[in-house]
């Protein structure tokens, strides 16, 4: 069985500074961490293994930082890590980073799986495991809350996915690119003994010249602004029944009644 994880580098608290209506800057000083929802990917990679065997491979594709989050799913237990790295990758857009995922993951070739988190918490299009499993022309299952039954030899799946006040058995064929949804597991903690040995372990860095792919953007974000300062809110005073008057009128002036 052989899977792997796409991971991505987000921050942990995305904020735009700035003045109201003016040009917004994306905060700094917000930590760097793994998207919330790839705790959970990583989580099922690694108990897919623990059930079929195989190996598990976390892929990035980030700048220099974003090693730190294959350095933790190697700590978590994944067998290898790949980073996709090149000036060519930077400022890319959501279709535009999905190509170059997909060719890393036909690079390396003869997966049954691909987990990828449903989104990500800055930038979250929702788009990238979606356009990755087009490229690749494999299965792809959304919204996925447990994994029910990988059947090796009848190359099948069975998911359950997760809907609006219900859930939904799929039965599907592998190889398959599943978004998982968050609560489908309880990530595991990275060992004191795993962080040391994940310190030390390879990363592979492949560029754009290792990849059989065209990096660029159909797309390029201009400015990032801020929205306009709303107005203040005004106050009343005074005694509660001349406060009701006052805010039944209000609401009068408004049509809310
Ligand atoms: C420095 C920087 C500059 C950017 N500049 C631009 C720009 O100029 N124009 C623009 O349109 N967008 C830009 N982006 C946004 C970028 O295109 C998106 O981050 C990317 O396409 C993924 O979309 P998403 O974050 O919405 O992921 P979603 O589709 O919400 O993510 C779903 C899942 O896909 C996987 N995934 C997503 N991204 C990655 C990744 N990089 N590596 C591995 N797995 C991944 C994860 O499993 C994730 O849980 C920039 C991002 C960064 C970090």
């Amino acid at each position: 069985m052989k899977s792997i994880v796409l991971i991505k580098q987000v921050l942990e608290a995305p904020s735009i500074t700035g003045e109201p209506g003016g040009e917004g800057q994306v905060g700094s000083d917000s930590q760097r961490v793994t998207n919330a929802y790839d705790h959970f990917a990583i989580e099922e990679g690694l108990r897919t293994r623990e059930k079929h065997g195989g190996d598990v491979t976390a892929v990035t594709l980030g700048p220099d930082s974003a090693v730190e989050v294959l350095r933790e799913s190697l700590a978590m237990g994944v067998n290898n890590a790949v980073h996709l790295k090149d000036p060519a990758f930077d400022d890319l857009d959501a279709p535009a980073v999905a190509r170059v995922l997909a060719a890393a993951v036909r690079k390396i070739g003869d997966v049954d799986l691909v987990f990828t988190g449903k989104l990500t918490i800055d930038t979250n299009t929702a788009l990238t495991g979606p356009m990755v499993a087009s490229h690749l022309g494999v299965t792809l299952l959304t919204e996925v809350f447990r994994v029910d039954e990988i059947d090796l030899e009848g190359r099948t799946i069975t998911v359950e996915r997760l809907l609006e006040g219900g859930l939904e058995i799929v039965k599907a064929k592998l190889p398959a690119l599943i978004a998982i949804t968050k609560d489908i597991n309880e990530p595991r903690y990275a060992s004191l003994l795993g962080i040391r040995k994940a310190a030390k372990a390879p990363v592979t860095v492949w560029g754009a010249a290792d990849l059989d792919v065209e990096a660029h953007s159909a797309t390029r974000v201009v400015a990032k602004h801020l929205p306009p300062a709303r107005p203040a809110g005004e106050v009343f005073q005074g005694e509660p029944d001349e406060l009701v008057d006052r805010m039944v009128e209000k609401l009068a002036e408004g049509k809310f009644i």
